[in-house]
């Protein structure tokens, strides 16, 4: 089947980490995939309107992870290991100016230009579903190794974020928010 295949993949690629999810933040797990891959990750937030939620942006030096800036810190880390799972998935990146308006580029201080990047709300897309499928495995061993309020510091009350945690929809989410 396909699918099995495909998270098979994914799983072993978490696994290839070796990450040591009792130690996991955020953070740490960010430093841990900068060093797996031998390259820096710059996590910015930014005020992104409705339909965007982050894009990954490979530099020449640094991957960029723009994630937005306005939702409760637990989906500002959803979007983050999101990203992350394009990188370690090797999905392919396409050209910046086909996905972000150069308006945007301008704010965030970022040389136009050979950058590529990968834009998160196309929820109906194999690498979509693929990275998703790679954040919930992330937060299966989260939740496991009794870090999940590692997953929601910073934001406000775990009941009122409990809708995000579980079975986290917002691919759909996204895609509805013109
Ligand atoms: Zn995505």
């Amino acid at each position: 089947m396909k699918h099995a295949a495909n998270h098979n993949k994914i799983q072993n690629i978490l696994l290839g980490l070796g990450y040591p999810f009792d130690q996991f933040s955020i953070d740490h797990f960010v430093q841990h995939v900068q060093h797996h891959r031998n390259r820096q990750i710059l996590c910015v937030p930014y005020p992104f309107s409705p339909g965007i939620s982050g894009a990954w942006i490979y530099g020449s030096q640094v991957d960029f992870i723009v994630y937005r800036s306005n939702t409760h810190r637990i989906h500002q880390n959803h979007i983050i290991l999101h990203e992350i799972a394009h990188m370690l998935l090797k999905h392919p990146l396409r050209p910046i100016k086909d996905i972000l308006s150069p308006e945007l580029f301008e704010e965030l201080q970022m040389p136009m230009g050979h950058l590529r990047a990968l834009e998160v709300n196309r929820a109906k897309d194999v690498v979509e579903q693929e990275a998703e499928h790679f954040v919930a495995l992330v937060q299966k061993h989260v939740v496991r190794a009794q870090r999940l309020a590692e997953l929601t510091a910073g934001g406000s009350s775990i009941s009122a974020l409990q809708p995000y945690v579980q079975g986290l929809p917002y691919n759909e989410h996204w895609d509805q928010a013109k």
